[in-house]
């Protein structure tokens, strides 16, 4: 049936609601020709997210309120700005917008907050100009954009593999609970890379590491079997260049958490808990251990950026 859409609703600002991600499994081998890493990783999408408004404009603007937001650039160099550029070449017309991004994801913390960004600029233009782009092509574009682009858009629990721009869904059974210890000073993701290769050279190769274990323990939503399960490679470099991380894990463990790691590049510390209860009381012994400048809880698995209807907002 043909279904008529109003003149008006084109012009409608459009509201987005994009993920933070951790790492489960970061498995970093060998250095590329292209620079990159080859990474073996499992993605979470957690419920701390980014809240991102776009507004048809005259032409491309970018406004930043939430935590932090005076370290996020509002210049072409703001993800969501390369975004809305990379999208509008591709469709052929201005990347006319107002992009409003609500930061809900510290910045520089390990947890892809610009990714989140970029991926809820794709999701809202795609609906705001009507691009009628497959997910495949969107996620083509997102892949360009930056390597979690991809999962941000994606969502859930997914193996990455490459850059981790390829992504495969994995079933995670349950809910998982996770507390995040945050530092007010980031840590730069392509720094934390240099010290890996420094700490590496002239040591022993990668150890190949397989996440195999790990995706039986997330089928069987198992968090006891999951914890000793997490791992990440950057850590060892995280740790070097903040050795004070070292008291953050130390004190979420203290506190009755399965586990902790160092989230992606860091240096956002993240804990899983038992249950819902055992986080919030986590969360809580965290606060008032001054190992960190925030808490906060969270769960995972949750979905890829999404348009937020009316009623959600
Ligand atoms: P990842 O885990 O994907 O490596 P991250 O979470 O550690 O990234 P981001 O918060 O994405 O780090 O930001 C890293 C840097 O990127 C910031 O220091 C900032 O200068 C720049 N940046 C560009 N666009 C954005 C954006 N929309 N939000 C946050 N930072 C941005």
């Amino acid at each position: 049936m043909l279904s008529v859409v109003p003149a008006s609703a084109e012009s409608r600002p459009v509201s987005v609601q994009a993920p933070a991600k951790v790492n489960l499994f970061l498995g970093v081998g060998d250095l590329r020709v292209d620079g990159y890493h080859e990474l073996t990783t499992v993605f979470q999408a957690l419920s701390l997210s980014e809240r991102i408004r776009l507004s048809p404009a005259e032409t491309l603007t970018i406004s930043v309120r939430g935590d932090n937001a005076a370290a996020v650039p509002t210049d072409d160099s703001n993800l969501a700005a390369r975004a809305a550029r990379a999208l509008a070449e591709r469709c052929d017309r201005d990347p006319a917008v107002h992009i409003d991004i609500d930061k809900g994801i510290p910045v520089a913390g390990g947890l892809a907050g610009g990714s989140a960004d970029a991926a809820a600029t794709m999701v809202g233009l795609d609906r705001l100009w009507e691009t009628e782009l497959s997910r495949a092509e969107l996620s083509d574009i997102a892949a360009e954009l930056g390597s979690d682009v991809p999962f941000s858009l994606h969502g859930g629990t997914a193996l990455g593999t490459g850059r981790g721009e390829n992504l495969m869904s994995v079933l995670s059974r349950g809910e998982l609970h996770w507390v995040l210890a945050i530092s007010r000073e980031g840590l730069s993701t392509p720094a934390v890379y240099g010290e890996l290769d420094r700490l590496r050279a002239g040591g022993s190769a990668p150890t190949v590491r397989d996440p195999a274990e790990l995706l039986q323990a997330l089928a069987a939503g198992d968090p006891h079997r999951l914890a000793p399960l997490l791992h990440n490679d950057l850590q060892p470099a995280a740790l070097s260049m903040r050795p004070t991380l070292r008291r953050t894990l130390r004190a979420g463990t203290d506190a009755g958490a399965l586990a902790g790691i160092v989230s992606g590049s860091g240096p956002t510390c993240v804990f899983l808990c038992a249950s819902a209860r055992s986080a919030v009381d986590v969360a809580a012994e965290l606060s008032g251990a001054g190992v960190c400048s925030a808490v906060r809880t969270a769960t995972g698995p949750v979905s890829g950026a999404h348009v937020v209807e009316e009623a959600e907002q």
